[in-house]
């Protein structure tokens, strides 16, 4: 490592909820916020730590620690996913909390921000074990939530089956059925088309509206996609229907890389049934290597801190589309800019996951379920206008997309919490 990498690391935060709170004070400048509104917004307003006992397939018992936070509700309930990952923090929560308060701004929901969080591998438990966490954690939180209240969803390694399983335990607690308890669950427990490929597909409108506004055809752009989950997985199939060349692709283990386009469909199988480095060692790239390489489009789709400080120089992507929540560190959003790479912010590039959230919220509520096309259209028009009203306002004020959007949510916020008499 170079001596000026080094001083970029020692000198910046990658405590998330430290980075949340620069990018509100960034946003609040323009806006020229008193000092209240912005006291408000840089905490959450209320956070649960959850201890919970799970019997393991081996007669053990395990406490697991998880928490729940909700940001801000002026707007409306909470509303924010589940994140299961051995290197979850409080602080990582609170800022994913503060994000989807953020997220669901700028894509006009009703909803405040929430995140919960619980400390475990997936990878190490068995199903069985996996549904004793998902359903404990449900129980440990199930008063301090609801579908009026703060609405849950997947994020890091949840799925709809865990969505299933927690909604039947807050339905049987309660004793009421009630799918509008959490989202994106199994469509046939009330689960919405389309909510499985949202966040993809959300982000790769805002990549068309980039590409457009570059004047580069979608047809032929090269892509890498770091992360190989719910989100970087269909954003890899869904550019390469547009016509992308995805050139590379990767998971927490490693990425693949091959200039004339990866067959995408033996990456997808070797995923599924053995792993990615079988495609052919010579594919065979660092996550960090994937950041860096010449491609036209990035698509960071795993977790935050990836681009930072210290090797944003490096990156070569003309547009970085923020599929994962908080890849890109204040610093490296400065270097970025200086550099002309147009960054497309996570809480507008994933928000189309919240936003079929917020639609299958609404079936639940209404008890009537729209059709794919119904979900795709209104997904479409809501991402494309939030692109809009972001990249005008960044025009005006001068500033970059991420503080633009910011910028957005921060108004609508506040203008709720004055209407409310809070301010
Ligand atoms: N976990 C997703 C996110 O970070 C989805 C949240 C939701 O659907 O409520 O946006």
């Amino acid at each position: 490592m170079s001596i000026t990498e080094n001083v970029a690391l020692a000198q910046e935060t990658l405590n998330p909820f430290e980075i949340v709170q620069k990018q509100i004070d960034e946003a609040a400048a323009y806006l020229q916020l008193p000092q209240h509104i912005t006291d408000i917004l840089k905490k959450p307003k209320r956070v649960l730590t959850v201890n919970f006992p799970v019997k393991m397939d081996d007669g053990s018992v395990v406490v697991f620690e998880g928490y729940r936070s909700q940001h801000n509700d002026a707007i409306g309930p909470g509303k924010g996913g589940i994140r299961f990952h051995p290197d979850v923090t409080l602080d990582e929560v609170k800022a994913l909390s503060m994000w989807m308060s953020f997220k669901c701004g700028v894509v006009g929901l009703p909803y405040g921000g929430g995140k919960g969080g619980v400390i475990c591998d997936p990878h190490k438990l068995s199903k069985v074990e996996l549904e004793r966490v998902s359903r404990g954690y449900m129980e440990a939180i199930a008063d301090f939530i609801g579908p009026d209240k703060d609405i849950p969803a997947p994020d890091v390694y949840t799925t709809p089956e865990i969505m299933g399983w927690m909604m039947d335990t807050y339905s049987r607690l309660k004793g009421v059925n009630t799918p509008g308890v959490i989202t994106g669950k199994p469509l046939i427990l009330g689960g919405s088309k389309g909510r499985n490929e949202a966040t993809a597909q959300g982000c790769v409108y805002t990549v068309l509206a980039a590409l457009k506004e570059l004047d580069v055809s979608p047809e032929g752009a090269i892509v890498a996609v770091q992360g190989f989950g719910n989100a970087g997985r269909i954003a890899a199939k869904l550019l390469a229907e547009q016509g992308c060349k995805v050139v590379a692709v990767s998971d927490s283990r490693g990425g693949l890389y091959q200039a004339e386009g990866l067959d995408l469909p033996r990456v997808f199988a070797l995923k599924d049934h053995a792993k990615l480095a079988d495609y052919g060692e010579s594919y065979v790239i660092t996550n960090e290597e994937l950041l860096e390489l010449d491609v036209d489009i990035l698509v960071p789709a795993a977790l935050e801190n990836v681009i930072t400080g210290a090797n944003a120089a490096n990156i070569r992507a003309r547009i970085i589309a923020e599929a994962a929540n908080g890849p890109t560190t204040p610093e490296a959003d400065k270097i970025l800019q200086e550099n002309g790479v147009l960054v497309i912010p996570d809480i507008l590039a994933n928000a189309g996951g919240v936003t079929v959230s917020y639609f299958e919220w609404v079936q639940n509520l209404a008890n009537y379920y729209w059709t794919e096309e119904e979900v795709l259209e209104r997904l479409s028009q809501r991402m494309y206008a939030s692109y809009d009203a972001v990249r005008a306002l960044s025009r005006e004020h001068g500033t970059n997309l991420r503080t633009a959007a910011f910028m957005i949510s921060i108004k609508r916020i506040s203008e709720a919490m004055s209407a409310r008499g809070w301010i």
